[in-house]
C-alpha cells in the first residue's frame, strides 16, 4: 500500500545536504530585494519567481542550473537578510518533519556590500539558534569553498572557528569539470590536522575519478552526489538491478561505509541522471551502500524532504521500514558526536517511525 502524504509529512526526517542559498521562499526573495534596492528580479510575483526558478532549473546542466543562486546570493548581502533566511529554512525543515538538518553555504559569495567573513557566519547561525529555540529542529552548518575560486583555506580555517558555535564541517562546492578538488588539498588536509569534518560534492557532473579524489586525496568522511560511483560498477547485461562486478572504489566506499549524500531530483535537474527510476539510488541501496536522501536545493529543484521521500518510496518501492533505515543512516551520517546522533536515533527517529507504522496499520485497516 502507498505512504499516505500526511505519514510521509509527519515521519522524522534527517537532511545532510540541503545548499541555505537554495532554499529562499520566493516572497522573502522579493521582500529582501525591495529592502535592498536589489533591482535584478526577474519578476516580483511569488508565483512566477518560482516558476522562473523552478524552469531555470530543469535544463538538465549543471552550469545552468547554478544560475538562480546569482539572486538568492544577491538579496543575502546583510545580516538581517542572512538571519532571516536561516530562521526561515529551520521553520520550513519543522513543517516538513524534519528532526535534524545541515545546511551549507559558501561565506565568499555574502560580502558584496561590506560584510566580513565573520559578520556572515555570525548572522546565519543566529537565524538557526533562533529556529532551533522556537522549533526544536537541530542544525549543523557547513561552510563551502568553490571549486573554481582560491580560498579554500581561508574557508576551512573559518569553519574550525566556528566549531563551538555549530559549524559543523567543511565542503568543497561549485563546478567540477576542470576543476578537481585535490586542488584544495592543503585546505583539507588542515581540517584533517584540526580532526574536524569533510564532505565533498563529487561524482555529480564529473566521473567517479572525482569521488576517488575527494576520498583518497582530501580525506571526505562523505561523498555529496557521488552519482557517478556508477561508472565503477558492473552491472548484469540482461538484469540491469544485479551487479556482477565491483570496482576496487564503489568496493572501498561500501566497505568503510562511506556515507553518500543521493539527491534525486536535483540530479535529474542538473542532468546528472536520465529520470528518478534510472538513478543509481536503487541499486546502491538494494547492495547495502550507506545511502541517505536530501534535497540539495529546495527552491530551484521545489522539492522538500517530503517530496524526496514521496518520489524515491515511489519509484523504488519503498516501505516505511526503508524511511526509517534511510533516516538512520543520515543521522549515523551526521557531523554531531556520537552520543548525540544515538540520542536521537532512539528517543526521536526510531519512536516516529513506530508511531507511523501503528498510523499506516489503522489506514489500512479502515480502508480494508
Ligand atoms: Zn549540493
Amino acid at each position: 500500500m502507498k505512504i499516505p502524504d500526511n505519514i510521509l509529512q509527519s515521519v522524522p526526517k534527517v537532511l545532510l545536504h540541503d545548499h541555505l542559498d537554495g532554499g529562499l521562499r520566493p516572497s522573502t526573495i522579493i521582500d529582501l530585494a525591495r529592502d535592498a534596492g536589489y533591482d535584478k528580479l526577474p519578476t516580483h510575483d511569488p508565483g512566477e519567481l518560482a516558476t522562473w526558478f523552478h524552469r531555470g532549473a530543469g535544463r538538465g546542466s549543471l552550469p545552468l542550473y547554478l544560475e538562480g543562486f546569482a539572486h538568492t546570493c544577491g538579496v543575502m548581502q546583510t545580516e538581517q537578510a542572512l538571519e532571516r533566511v536561516a530562521y526561515e529554512m529551520i521553520e520550513d525543515m519543522h513543517r516538513d518533519g524534519v528532526v535534524y538538518v545541515e545546511t551549507r553555504f559558501a561565506p565568499v559569495f555574502h560580502t558584496d556590500r561590506g560584510l566580513h567573513w565573520d559578520n556572515v557566519v555570525n548572522a546565519v547561525l543566529q537565524g538557526l539558534e533562533r529556529g532551533r529555540s522556537k522549533f526544536g529542529v537541530e542544525f549543523g552548518l557547513i561552510l563551502c569553498a568553490m571549486r573554481n575560486m582560491g580560498l579554500s583555506q581561508e574557508m576551512a580555517e573559518l569553519a574550525v572557528d566556528y566549531r563551538e558555535r555549530g559549524v559543523v564541517g567543511f565542503d568543497l562546492a561549485g563546478e567540477e569539470g576542470g576543476f578537481p578538488p585535490k586542488k584544495h588539498v592543503d585546505a583539507f588536509h588542515y581540517i584533517q590536522r584540526e580532526n574536524f569534518n569533510i564532505t565533498v560534492h563529487a561524482g555529480e557532473a564529473f566521473g567517479k575519478e572525482s569521488i576517488w579524489q575527494a576520498i583518497q586525496w582530501c580525506g571526505a568522511h562523505r561523498i555529496g552526489h557521488a552519482t557517478r560511483l556508477i561508472e565503477d560498477i558492473g552491472l548484469d547485461k540482461r538484469n540491469r538491478r544485479k551487479i556482477v562486478r565491483m570496482g576496487y572504489l564503489a568496493q572501498y566506499v561500501l566497505d568503510k561505509r562511506i556515507p553518500l549524500e543521493i539527491c534525486l531530483t536535483s540530479n535529474v535537474h542538473t542532468g546528472a541522471a536520465k529520470d528518478i527510476k534510472s538513478h543509481p539510488f536503487g541499486l546502491l541501496y538494494k547492495y547495502k551502500f550507506r545511502v541517505t536522501l536530501n534535497t540539495d536545493d529546495r527552491l530551484m529543484s521545489d522539492t522538500t524532504m517530503t517530496k524526496e521521500f514521496k518520489v524515491a518510496a515511489r519509484a523504488f518501492r519503498l516501505g516505511l521500514e526503508d524511511l526509517e533505515k534511510l533516516t538512520i543512516n543520515a543521522m549515523k551520517s551526521a557531523f554531531q558526536p556520537y552520543n548525540k546522533r544515538i540520542r536521537l536515533i532512539y528517543d526521536v527517529i526510531k519512536p516516529g517511525y513506530a508511531k507511523a507504522r501503528l498510523r499506516l496499520a489503522h489506514t489500512k485497516r479502515r480502508a480494508a
